[in-house]
């Protein structure tokens, strides 16, 4: 069997693993990493990149077909029409780059990329079967970072048109009917996709809720949306499992079994859960949090010498949280002080409108013991909204009351999601309100309801 020896060994070609592989190539420190699909993990070939190429070209589609039906802007068009295989084809041209381009940048920063599967033999070797036979790698750190898979449901197991969102993300044509079970991230992100595209759509939520992440007030405008797209969500309701002909979904209420629900496709979306099978986790001493590996702030697992990075140490599962632990491991490894010590991992729901949050909200900062101010601006009231049809939703300022330190920022609305890094770079610079309300903020753009709300906070709104 052949062998090779390495300073580093990444285990998984993810968003988490391929940047720790990157930045320790880039540091000079011998690394190699395994992967047993694609490089670039989950979120580049089936997760948020093909995701929100799909809602891209769902949204077009949906444009089109409002202007084919009349519209204020005076814009005619006939007959659109989408061909889902070639959407999916666009798709995949963009992942395929994108693949090909991690490939060169491991490349460039001098990492041997394996390709096959790899087991942990012990805290120091992995065996990986490769096309050209096993091939042994023996490591001084080695960093975890195998990534997540969907959850099943035993009563409802994948399979015919059961699928998960890597089949929903691939299908060649739109189904009629698409039965969405779970009203989380992917099932609205992709639900508000396929029925832009034509499908009808039915929600299955088992809580009370959609996006129960989130509070109500963030949630209320995409609650509105679903119900005037005219997609069915069904909350408080449990999936049982398909009919007995196959053709749709049983359902549960709290007045117990109600009419089942008829379906082309059930896609199940109703969590994911850290990837801890078959790579040799249970022949390795490590501590647990639950089904996530534990890590400390520095992404140490209990056992020396082995780190662990991005979806297989829990929540949140984050793309960007991934790479910003696997960056820092590289460091630590190459002797740099560094510790995860972020103000704030923002999450976006690609949802329509989208959702953006940063640090607290009011009732998160309230239960940390915080006195706080709050200031919300309508994009009712902002210019540049109105100029792109973008009028629903807000953006709301949280801060304490004594010092006005900035401690969370969250926005709802059309294109909400590029304002995500300012949010961010506020709280990791320890912004108070008056430096918000102290920056110019470019006309006319979206931007400006965080300076508006900033203000509001403040006291002295201008603009409402
Ligand atoms: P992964 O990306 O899961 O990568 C792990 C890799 O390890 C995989 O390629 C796997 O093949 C490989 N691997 C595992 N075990 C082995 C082994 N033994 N040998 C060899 N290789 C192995 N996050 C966001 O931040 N924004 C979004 O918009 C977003 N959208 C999403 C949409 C969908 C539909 C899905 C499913 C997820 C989305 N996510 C999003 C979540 C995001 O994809 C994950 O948080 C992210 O991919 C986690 O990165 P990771 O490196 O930890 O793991
Ligand atoms: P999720 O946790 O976002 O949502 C799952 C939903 O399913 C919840 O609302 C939950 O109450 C519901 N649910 C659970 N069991 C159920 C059942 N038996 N019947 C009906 N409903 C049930 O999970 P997801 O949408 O599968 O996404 C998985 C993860 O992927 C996310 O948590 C997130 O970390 C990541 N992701 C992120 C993005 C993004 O950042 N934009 C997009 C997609 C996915």
């Amino acid at each position: 069997m052949k062998t090779l020896s390495c300073r580093v060994l990444v285990l998984g070609g993810g968003p988490g693993g391929y940047v720790a592989a990157i930045r320790a190539g880039q540091l000079g420190l011998d690394t190699v990493i395994v992967e047993g699909k694609k490089l670039g993990g989950t979120c580049l070939n089936v997760g948020c990149i093909p995701s929100k190429a799909l809602i891209h070209a769902a949204d077009e589609f949906a444009a089109a077909q409002r202007f084919a039906t009349g519209n204020p802007l005076g814009i005619s068009v006939s007959n659109p029409a989408i061909d889902l295989a070639k959407t999916v084809a666009w798709k995949d041209g963009i992942v395929k780059r994108l693949n090909t381009g991690v490939a060169g940048l491991l490349d460039k920063a001098k990492v041997k990329a394996v390709e096959g599967w790899g087991i942990m033999r012990d805290g120091k070797t992995c065996v990986v079967e490769t096309a050209d036979g096993p091939l042994t790698i023996e490591a001084e750190n080695v960093v975890l970072a195998a990534g997540s898979e969907p959850v099943e449901l035993p009563f409802l197991p994948f399979g015919g048109i059961v699928i998960s969102s890597t089949e929903a993300l691939s299908l060649d044509s739109v189904p009629e009917r698409l039965v969405v079970v779970g009203g989380g991230y992917i099932g609205l992100e992709l639900g508000f996709a396929y029925r832009k595209m034509g499908s009808t759509v039915s929600v299955v939520e088992a809580l009370g809720r959609i996006l129960p992440q989130y509070d109500t007030d963030l949630t209320r405008p995409v609650r509105k949306s679903l119900d005037s797209h005219g997609i069915a969500v069904m909350l408080g309701t449990k999936a049982l499992g398909l009919t007995d002909n196959g053709d749709g979904l049983r359902i549960e209420t709290a007045g117990g079994e109600a009419p089942a629900i008829a379906a082309d496709k059930i896609l199940v979306t109703v969590g994911r859960r850290p990837k801890t099978d078959g790579w040799g986790l249970k022949g390795l001493d490590l501590a647990m949090n639950g089904q996530s590996i534990r890590i400390d702030d520095q992404c140490r697992t209990s056992m020396t010498g082995i780190w662990a990075i991005g979806d297989v140490t829990g929540e949140p599962m984050l793309a960007h949280r991934a790479t910003a632990q696997g960056e820092m491991v590289a460091e630590i490894i190459a002797g740099e002080k560094r510790s995860f010590d972020n103000v704030c991992i923002p999450a976006v729901a690609f949802t329509d409108p989208e959702i953006v949050v940063a640090g607290l909200s009011p009732e998160e900062a309230a239960a940390a013991g915080h006195e706080i101010v709050t200031g919300q601006f309508p994009f009712l009231a902002n210019g540049r909204a109105m100029t792109m049809e973008r009028e629903n939703g807000f953006v709301r300022i949280v801060a304490r009351a004594d010092n006005h330190l900035v401690l969370g920022i969250q926005a709802v609305g059309g294109g909400v999601s590029e304002l995500s890094a300012s949010f961010s770079l506020a709280l990791e610079m320890g912004a108070r309100l008056e430096d918000l309300a102290g920056t110019i903020h470019a006309h006319p753009t979206l931007s400006e309801a965080v300076l508006e709300a900033s203000l509001k906070a403040l006291g002295h709104a201008i603009h409402i």
